[in-house]
């Protein structure tokens, strides 16, 4: 039997070997002349964005990238952000742009994305960086799919002709994970919210990658023995009943819970799931370090698509 270790998918780690790559990549820029600058676009005061756009920031700037936030109160207007969009695409010092979602609800936030200059589309949500991904001619790659991707691929987890069962379909995560894994030959299914008998399908997958938003929702009936179990999910626990629950006897959790006052868990029922899974990524430690980390990657990327180098 395979030690603690061993098993679990060590995202941290992976995301660590990435973030050096990227800063040799970004020392290799400043021989030219280039530092990498990625502007953030932040409407409003949601907390969660505030954490991630402050987290982004912090890791551009220790890989020697600039960083830019442009904060925007809640009431901005469409014709405001657009206008913003429109400068920081003409910017020439800009390499890339992150519009942190959700924009309010009184954004047209599909049409603000599609504004992005697509040379600039870190997030890779552009329709044309989609229409590149769907024919397999990848350009710029939502930064959570292409982390999982440089995770199989680093962990020489076998994808080509392997079932990989995708459960959700947005178009950050769902959507462009099926999309890779499908050019990466697996043989992919996508199940939703309409999907009929979620376990059946779901036990057919050599991986299975879950990014549905509900916490817990994948149990070991749903999981086949052996399989390569990844959990997209994030959610902050905070109530000590459920922290019990889903990691009974698990001094660490508990310590961390008591320490901040919550914990983070995913849409995997991690302690249940484990023994059946060959290998899985927790929850925190997954795949979240991996998502910042592509971000990087990808502000790396649109610095030199666009200067042709
Ligand atoms: P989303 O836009 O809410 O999409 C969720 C998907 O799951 C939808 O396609 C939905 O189906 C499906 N779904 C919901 N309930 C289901 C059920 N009971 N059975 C089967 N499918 C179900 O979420 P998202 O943006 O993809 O994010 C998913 C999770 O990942 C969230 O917890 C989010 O916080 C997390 N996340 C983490 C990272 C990271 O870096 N770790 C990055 C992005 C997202 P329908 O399409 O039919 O509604």
């Amino acid at each position: 039997m395979m030690d603690n270790t061993a098993k679990n998918l060590d995202g941290s780690r992976i995301a660590a070997e990435i973030r050096e790559e990227v800063g040799a990549a970004v020392a290799a820029l400043g021989e030219h002349g280039v530092t990498p600058r990625l502007d953030a676009v932040l409407v409003g005061e949601d907390p969660a964005s505030l954490v991630y756009v402050g987290s982004k920031a912090k890791t551009l700037t220790v890989l020697g990238m600039v960083s830019q936030t442009h904060n925007m109160p809640a009431t901005t207007r469409q014709a405001e952000l657009e206008s913003l969009v429109d400068d920081l695409n003409a910017d020439p010092e800009v390499d890339g742009i992150l519009i942190q979602l959700p924009l309010p609800a009184a954004i047209d936030t599909a049409s603000i994305l599609r504004r992005v200059d697509p040379a600039k589309d870190v997030d890779g949500f552009h329709p044309e960086n989609v229409g590149l991904l769907q024919q397999g001619r990848p350009r710029l790659v939502p930064c959570t799919p292409a982390g999982i991707m440089e995770m199989l691929q680093r962990e020489r987890i076998s994808i080509a002709g392997r079932h990989a069962v995708v459960v959700g379909r947005s178009d950050i995560v769902g959507k462009p994970m099926a999309m890779l894994l499908l050019h990466a030959h697996a043989t992919v299914t996508i199940c939703h919210s309409r999907t009929r008998d979620l376990a059946a399908l779901t036990r057919q997958a050599d991986i299975l990658v879950a990014a549905v938003g509900v916490q817990s929702l994948i149990g070991p009936e749903h999981v086949a023995d052996g399989a390569v179990v990844v959990d997209v999910g994030m959610h902050r626990i905070a109530d000590r009943e459920t922290v019990e629950r889903l990691y009974p006897g698990n001094e660490k959790k508990i310590a961390t819970f008591e320490k901040r006052g919550a914990v983070l868990a995913g849409d995997v029922d991690f302690t249940r799931v484990r023994p059946k899974a060959g290998r899985i990524t927790p929850v925190p430690g997954g795949v979240g370090p991996l998502t910042i980390a592509m971000l990087m990657a990808n502000t790396v990327t649109a610095a030199k698509v666009r200067r042709g180098l």
